[in-house]
């Protein structure tokens, strides 16, 4: 009798805490349902190779939302811890004047693999060092992406430039100032002091309370071997993808813990 009185009560309260968070939309959560989902214990996390790889479903993945019109002009999808943390952010943003869209967020191994060999085919006439060099200032190869992990985020402008004067400069400003106690870092920074891989990209922010466990399991789990199946994949050891690249980040966010 006691035992069932325990999974009774302990069945309410999963209840009770799955119909709220699976009926409110997250854009009109209470300050207290935004903290539950970003205080959400990392050990669910529950991550695989086909998880940091990118070989992943997130439009019908239950721990990913879809972020409202508001702050994007596309169809775009976060993890919820991340979503929530960017609601946060936003708001905060709001208050000091800054306005925040989402360019970017999401992308599977699939929707990379299409943008890659679509480039891969683009520089066919060129050496296959040179080939894939150049796709690679501006894409990544698919399976090594960030992007592949829903806690990435690209903001306001794909264009440095646009971040080094007037309304830019005072966005950017703002990210620098505040962005990290909301969780999110810029990752690739200047490469004057010595960070390989991808260019500056001042408009790209990683969540590094998820992002940097998604890293850590990559580092342990994923080898040359698993970078297959796409168009120039034999290319990913030869230029040292998983250490140049997907490990090029900025000193922060490898020191993150
Ligand atoms: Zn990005």
């Amino acid at each position: 009798m006691k035992q069932l009185v325990h999974f009774l009560f302990f069945a309410s309260i999963l209840f009770s805490c799955k119909s709220e968070t699976e009926q409110i939309p997250l854009g009109q959560m209470t300050p207290q349902i935004k903290d539950t989902i970003v205080s959400k214990p990392k050990d669910t996390l529950n991550l695989n190779k086909d998880k940091v790889l990118g070989r992943i479903n997130y439009r019908n993945d239950s721990t990913f939302s879809k972020v409202r019109r508001e702050y994007s002009n596309k169809t775009i999808y976060l993890q919820k811890e991340v979503y929530g943390a960017f609601l946060n952010m936003v708001e905060a943003a709001e208050k000091d004047n800054v306005n925040l869209k989402i360019i970017s967020g999401t992308r599977n191994f699939y929707e990379q693999k299409a943008i890659w060999e679509r480039k891969w085919e683009k520089y066919k006439d060129l050496d296959s060092i040179t080939r894939t060099l150049n796709i690679l200032e501006y894409s990544s190869m698919p399976g090594s992406s960030r992007h592949h992990w829903g806690t990435e985020i690209d903001l306001n402008s794909l264009n440095n430039l646009y971040f080094n004067s007037g309304k830019g400069l005072k966005e950017y400003n703002w990210l620098q100032s505040h962005a990290n106690t909301f969780g999110f870092y810029q990752v690739y920074t200047d490469k004057s002091r010595g960070r390989s891989g991808y260019q500056l990209e001042k408009w790209h922010w990683s969540y590094l309370p998820l992002a940097s466990k998604y890293l850590a399991y990559y580092n342990a789990n994923i080898s040359y071997k698993d970078l297959t199946g796409f168009n120039g994949s034999e290319m990913a050891s030869q230029l040292q993808i998983i250490e140049d690249y997907v490990n090029g980040i900025s000193k922060k966010a490898i020191n993150y813990n």
